[in-house]
């Protein structure tokens, strides 16, 4: 006990620097451009794939990142060397940054906490009561390790809904990562806000303080049709549209809430958030695992963005499966989603193509449907949050489980996972080089300390 508040008490001494302690510990980042020659194998947006190719990552004046795929660009775009920072491509695939479209990256504090529970018991015993204990220092260093995860998996931008939020963008900028971050709304509200005028309050405050970031998007996220009222997504959708920011909420993600909406007011969740206006190309919803048909067509038609958590819906054994193959018919917008930590148990999204790839194979008895193409482009698809994806992951392809290539398609999205990608480059700046992350060890393991005094707290 004695140790474990001597490290308290130096962790909180180390906190009170600790501004000034991160801005210096990240290491001189060059502005310059980016030359990665002789690449083995780059895939671009549109999933085109070249052999033996450089790619130039330079930025524009007006600050926009352009990115150029050809043979010997260093002649061909006149490049002075000393002007560049060279990577050898050698034996890597450069590829688009992967994007989270549906997480709560303070859960990483959760992680492993406890496992294999009935979804009720496992809320009510080890999550709600554990999150009311978090303050929001707690969330802070949780969102930094979550963003740290996300970049060593070559996580370039996601989608996060968790209280605390000005923590989680202050983390996230600390980090180098795009987020949108939305605030949560719950009517019987958060640790933050006990009650829901402040929370909205807090939302709209929390959305006019960053609206103008570029890195960063403040976006509101009432919870879910079980824990916000009908007043509740309008006035949220009213915040939402005022600064023209992204509303993100679960919807259907257990037969359960399903079926009691369908009894108390004889509608389902879909229909229900059509008729309020909820659903339009602003909105995200995560999970429509119980959605029908006509849900699919009413969410393609408003144009709403889907985000696919297949991991935490099996792991939380949410029962049906998210019907993927008609969604896709009806062309509808979808990206994958990792959800928190604690039911996933982590924020891989190479490992979730992979998992989303085999769900819908197996549920549908047919190895065609969710190729890989198909999974690739929603393992990519930044833009369904409002990035444009114009950051560059490369994966080590120097290792026995990705070799021969037969198709660099397949083995990037049936045999890699996220500690295969070596270097990661967000809006023009590499955030890990030969995986290792360009923060000083001290900024590093002062997270990971302070982690572990916050699991102290945990029952
Ligand atoms: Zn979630």
């Amino acid at each position: 006990m004695a140790e474990f508040l001597d490290r308290l008490v130096n962790a909180r001494d180390s906190r009170t620097g600790w501004v000034k302690e991160t801005a210096s510990s990240i290491l001189s980042i060059s502005n310059s451009s980016i030359l990665i020659k002789n690449l083995s194998y780059s895939i671009d947006n549109n999933l085109n794939t070249y052999k033996n190719i450089d790619l130039l990552i330079k930025k524009e004046e007006n600050g926009k990142i352009k990115i150029t795929i050809g043979k010997n660009l260093m002649e061909k775009e006149n490049l002075n060397q000393k002007d560049l920072k060279i990577i050898d491509g050698k034996n890597k695939c450069a590829m688009p940054g992967l994007t989270n479209t549906h997480t709560h990256i303070p859960m990483t504090l959760l992680r492993g906490i406890s496992d294999d529970m009935i979804l009720h018991d496992w809320l009510k015993e080890k999550i709600w009561v554990n999150e009311a204990k978090l303050t929001k220092e707690d969330v802070y260093y949780g969102s930094l390790l979550g963003c740290l995860e996300m970049l060593r998996f070559g996580i370039t931008s996601f989608n996060d809904m968790y209280f605390f939020s000005e923590e989680i963008l202050k983390a996230t900028k600390e980090i180098g990562l795009k987020g949108t971050i939305c605030y949560p709304i719950i009517d019987f509200g958060t640790p933050e806000h006990s009650n829901l005028d402040k929370l909205l309050n807090g939302a709209e405050n929390f959305i006019k303080k960053y609206k103008d970031e570029k890195t960063v998007k403040p976006a509101i996220a009432p919870h879910a049709p079980y824990t916000c009222s009908e007043n509740t997504y309008i006035k949220c959708k009213e915040i939402a549209n005022k600064y023209n920011t992204i509303l993100h909420t679960h919807i259907s993600e257990t037969r359960y809430e399903v079926v009691e909406m369908e009894n108390n007011k004889n509608i389902r969740p879909v229909d229900y958030l059509n008729n309020l206006n909820i659903l339009d190309k602003n909105t995200i919803v995560a999970h429509c695992v119980w959605i029908t048909k006509d849900e699919a067509k009413t969410l393609t038609k408003t144009e709403t963005k889907i985000s696919h958590c297949p991991t935490s819906n099996m792991k939380l054994a949410s029962g049906g499966v998210m019907p993927l193959v008609e969604l896709l018919e009806y062309n509808a917008n979808i990206s994958l989603g990792t959800d928190g930590v604690a039911s996933n148990n982590n924020m891989d999204i190479l490992e979730q193509m992979k998992i989303t790839s085999l769900l819908h194979k197996a549920h549908r008895w047919d190895p065609t449907v969710a190729d890989l193409n198909t999974v690739l482009k929603m393992g990519i698809n930044s833009q369904s949050i409002g990035f444009e994806n114009n950051d560059i992951i490369l994966i080590d392809l120097g290792a026995p489980h990705l070799r021969p290539i037969h198709n660099i398609k397949s083995n990037i999205v049936y045999s890699a996972n996220g500690n295969d990608v070596d270097t990661v480059i967000i809006n023009g700046k590499i955030l890990m080089e030969n995986k290792k992350f360009v923060f000083e060890d001290k900024f590093i393991n002062n997270i990971y300390n302070n982690v572990d005094i916050i699991k102290e707290k945990f029952v």
